[in-house]
């Protein structure tokens, strides 16, 4: 059933008794021509692409929980394309080109709402930085708008600018960026792929690797053994021990991120706002709350809950930028386990085991990366190529040296 305005109308009058579900849940077959291991945002869509761009039929998703139970249900919905990098900037320019047709090619209502970025300057340094930024964004043919702190006084008058603890100079405004509703993604994405053929497993966890001569030929799961000429692997913050049971240690961390949500309230932050002071944003779901987070917690970590320093930390950034939200309760806090890699870049790429592929390194910003991910690494699998936007993504960069480090902080991942 395709939706439009004529099935809601209809289904609406017959007492919605005939939606069906979003996709079948399969058991899996002996064998595949391709797996694609972790239900993710990353996983459904690069299982969409393989069917959709590259006519491939005979593709699985292996999910060991429930779909949309990951980061991709978990993070922040912040989607933006206003990176500095060479091998960055068009590879997240090429990402929010697809946000912008996605509701269209998915049939579905992801919730796409391109409400603006705003990130914060408090110096005359952060101010030439942004400004740099801004430049290779509009060079990339992205937006970006340089604002003067007298114009953000009536572009956003919440924040305070009488006596901040942090002065604010001006911020760079990134109208193209917005939010999406996160776990709307993945069900639009298992649809869309449901739709091609593809086999989406739920409950089935992979749980070692078959591996001869430096060749893969299938995976163990929870539901038994399944062949496949090639495999993928998206499993965002599990990506070190899936790929440890092929034998492979790779340049990745895993460390929690903390988000927040408060009660509902009136429409007051129309937004993206990212302070420069310290990492922190906030925005304002549909449903009203404040959506708020930071930095990671900064431990190594397999556990999706955090600890009260980071919290604390988040609460004295959202009290300095805007007083107002001390008045608004927090209503829910989560975490969830990021793949933090040795240069705050992802990796998508062959490994050095024949046939099995890596997506990961996704870090804390791999939701605005979903469909752009979904699409080279289809381009990958599908060619054994890799596509021209995430050619900088290669797995060999931490061993000859070309890091694609954002930050400029160096081999530490805790701070990227
Ligand atoms: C609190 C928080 C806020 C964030 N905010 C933002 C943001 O605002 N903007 C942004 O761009 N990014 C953000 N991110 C990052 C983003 O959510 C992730 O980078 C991205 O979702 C990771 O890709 P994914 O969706 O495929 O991951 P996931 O949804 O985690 O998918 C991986 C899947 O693999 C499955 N899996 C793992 N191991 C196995 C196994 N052995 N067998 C089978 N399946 C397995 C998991 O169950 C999981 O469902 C945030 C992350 C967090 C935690």
């Amino acid at each position: 059933m395709n939706y439009s305005a004529w099935q809601i109308l209809k289904n609406g009058l017959r007492g919605g008794k005939n939606w069906r579900p979003l996709w079948h849940s399969k058991e899996p077959k002996k064998s595949y021509d391709i797996i694609i291991i972790g239900g993710g945002g990353h996983g459904l869509a690069t299982a969409y692409y393989l069917a959709k761009n590259h006519a491939l039929k005979n593709i699985a998703v292996i999910e060991k929980g429930y779909l949309g139970g990951g980061n991709v249900g978990r993070n922040t919905t912040i989607v933006r394309a206003n990176y500095l990098l060479d091998g960055n900037s068009q590879f997240f320019s090429h990402s929010l080109k697809l946000w912008e047709s996605m509701e269209q090619e998915l049939n579905f209502n992801t919730m796409m709402s391109q409400r603006g970025i705003l990130s914060l300057g408090h110096s005359d340094g952060q101010m030439d930085s942004l400004a740099r930024r801004g430049n290779m964004m509009i060079s990339q043919g992205d937006d970006a708008e340089l604002l003067s702190a007298e114009e953000l006084r009536d572009y956003v008058p919440y924040v305070n600018q009488t006596d901040p603890r942090f002065p604010i100079y001006g911020g760079l405004l990134h109208r193209r960026g917005g939010t999406a509703r996160h776990d709307a993604v993945a069900w639009g994405y298992a649809r869309a792929a449901d739709r091609l053929g593809v086999d989406i497993i739920q409950n089935c966890e992979v749980t070692g690797m078959i591996v001869n001569n430096k060749t893969i030929s299938g995976v163990q799961t929870t539901k038994g053994k399944i062949k496949a000429d090639k495999i993928g692997m998206a499993v965002a913050g599990r990506t070190s021990q899936v790929a440890d049971m092929a034998g492979l240690k790779l340049p990745i961390e895993s460390h929690v991120l903390q988000a927040f949500v408060s009660e509902g309230l009136k429409p007051c932050v129309d937004c993206e706002i990212s302070w420069g002071a310290e990492l922190f944003y906030i925005s304002q779901s549909d449903k009203g709350g404040l959506v708020f987070g930071g930095d990671i917690d900064k431990y190594n970590t397999y556990a999706a809950r955090g600890n009260l320093p980071a919290i604390e930390n988040v609460m004295e950034a959202a009290m300095a930028l805007m007083p107002m939200i001390g008045r608004a309760k927090v209503l829910r806090s989560w975490g969830g386990i990021v793949d933090m890699t040795m240069d705050g870049s992802p990796i998508i790429d062959k490994t050095p085991i024949n046939g099995l592929y890596l997506d990961g390194g996704w870090c804390y910003g791999g939701f605005k990366a979903t469909p752009a991910s979904g699409w080279c690494f289809a381009h990958l699998l599908a060619t054994d190529e890799h596509h021209e936007v995430a050619e900088k993504y290669t797995l060999d960069r931490f061993e000859k040296g070309y890091l694609l480090d954002e930050e400029a902080t160096g081999a530490t991942p805790n701070l990227h």
